[in-house]
């Protein structure tokens, strides 16, 4: 058995120097369509850049005309050596509130090949200190929100670049050097660098999904949208009040994402979804700029609801989020007492189902049947619609730019819904088609 013998080794695969060197992956042919094999795949790689940015940069500066610069490129900020420095700066300092914030470590769920990922857990820690740290330098009058909303292209163009180039460097790590035996390579290029070979990959002893996705990506989510009220303040010496409860749900949103960010280990992101352009990608670019898209509208468009209106529209986004919380809770307490706990005051109702991971080994998980389980099978994305229709509609509806996210998540969670279903069905089996009988739909009752 080789193992990890040099620093340079180490740093690349995540693993202390001594340890077993994991194989490299063997190309695994798949039987695919055409259609999944290639077209797809090709086509979201060129297309959903061009759709990002020119949406993004059409919004915050174009004023929402689409006509003018859908189709055209050209007018495309370019890379700058202050978004570069923006992007290393951002990710320098979440690395190290990661690695050096005190935290337990906390374990993931077993991987199909029979590994557990280990995270360290201070994502409250540095949301704290991140939001903080932006405010404290926009109150020393060190950095300008509008100058930062203004070259918002810039970053945005010069990410997208580093993305690609990421994403390159995932395929090579992962066919050479991988972290662990979750790789997967079917020899379809496209494929592959479209779905990426590694499940949790790690590079210098970190969790990379956990660096980018959480830290870089929603973090940065979260600041951003800050830093547009400080804009929208700048520019028209008040914040809106539609404007500020966008940014209470939002912020509220993300500080209840850190505060359970061992149950986003659980997630679909994390647990079946490889790192390759469909995740790294869509964290590293679609996130800041189609996710942000309210809030770059609102800046030069403040919003017209009433301070009452914006309170009940603040109400209905926090009650979003304790109801989605409460359910994805309910799932991962249920696990972690393996069902020795109560669901709404009674014992859960439970289906131990049986399922073998690719080491061989007959393992069972819980899956729960009362609650908002049993309300539907995926009755968590209800209130995530309403939660992002709270911090969207005080953008208003003269224009359908700002809609675009929430459309989007409509589309995204109906997908994933049903992409979910098709992996519990081939891991569980029998056990799975008891569940459906019992609950017997999908997302919202009587509708799907
Ligand atoms: P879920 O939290 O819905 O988890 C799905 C997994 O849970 C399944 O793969 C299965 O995993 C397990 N499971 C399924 N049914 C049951 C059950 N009855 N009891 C116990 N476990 C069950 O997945 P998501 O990752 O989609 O969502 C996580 C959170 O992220 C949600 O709050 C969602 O709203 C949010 N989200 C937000 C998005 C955004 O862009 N804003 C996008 C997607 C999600 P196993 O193999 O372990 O059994």
């Amino acid at each position: 058995m080789t193992r990890v013998e040099t620093r340079w080794q180490s740093w690349l695969t995540g693993l202390p120097i001594g340890s077993p060197r994991p194989p490299r992956p063997v190309v695994k042919p798949l039987e695919m369509p055409l259609l999944r094999a290639w077209i797809m795949p090709l086509a979201l790689i060129f297309g959903t850049p061009v759709i990002a940015l020119l949406i993004a940069v059409s919004v915050l500066h174009q004023k929402g005309e689409v006509s003018t610069s859908l189709f055209q490129v050209v007018l495309l900020p370019r890379p700058s050596v202050w978004a570069l420095g923006v992007i290393a700066g951002w990710l320098s300092f979440q690395a190290v509130l990661l690695r050096w914030l005190p935290g337990r470590e906390s374990l993931g769920p077993v991987t199909p090949a029979g590994e557990r990922p280990a995270y360290r857990l201070n994502g409250m820690a540095a949301w704290a200190i991140s939001h903080v740290a932006v405010l404290a330098a926009w109150f020393a009058g060190t950095f300008s929100a509008t100058s930062f909303y203004r070259q918002y292209g810039e970053l945005l163009v010069t990410l997208n670049v580093l993305a690609l180039l990421f994403c390159v460097f995932l395929s090579w790590k992962g066919r050479y050097w991988p972290t662990g035996a979750d790789t997967v390579l079917t020899g379809l290029w496209a494929f592959d660098f479209f779905q990426g070979p590694e499940l949790h990959p790690r590079l210098f002893g970190v969790q990379l999904k956990q660096l980018i996705n959480c830290r870089m990506s929603m973090m940065g989510w979260s600041v951003t949208w800050l830093v547009m009220l400080l804009a929208q303040y700048e520019q028209t010496g008040a914040a809106s009040p539609g404007m500020v409860a966008s940014t209470v749900v939002l912020v509220a949103y993300l500080a209840k994402f850190f505060w359970w960010e061992d149950g986003y280990f659980g997630s679909i992101d994390i647990i079946h979804d490889r790192f390759g352009y469909y995740i790294a990608w869509g964290v590293l670019v679609w996130v800041p700029a189609v996710y942000c898209l309210p809030a770059f509208w609102m800046v030069e468009h403040p919003s017209t609801l009433s301070a009452p209106a914006a309170g009940l529209v603040a109400l209905l986004g926090l009650v979003s989020i304790a109801v989605n919380y409460a359910a994805d809770a309910q799932r991962q307490r249920v696990r972690a007492t393996d069902g020795q706990t109560t669901i709404w005051g009674r014992p859960p109702e439970l289906i131990r189902a049986p399922w073998v991971s690719g080491d061989g080994v007959s393992r069972s998980s819980l899956l729960l049947v009362s609650g908002w389980w049993g309300i539907s099978r995926h009755f968590n994305y209800v209130p995530e619609l309403a939660l992002a229709f709270a911090w969207t509609v005080p953008s208003g509806f003269t224009h359908v730019l700002p809609w675009f996210y929430w459309v989007f998540l409509l589309i995204l969670l109906t997908d994933r819904a049903r992409r979910d279903e098709k992996k519990c069905a081939a891991k569980y089996g029998d056990a799975w088609v008891e569940y459906c009988r019992r609950v017997r739909w999908r997302i919202l009752p009587w509708v799907y």
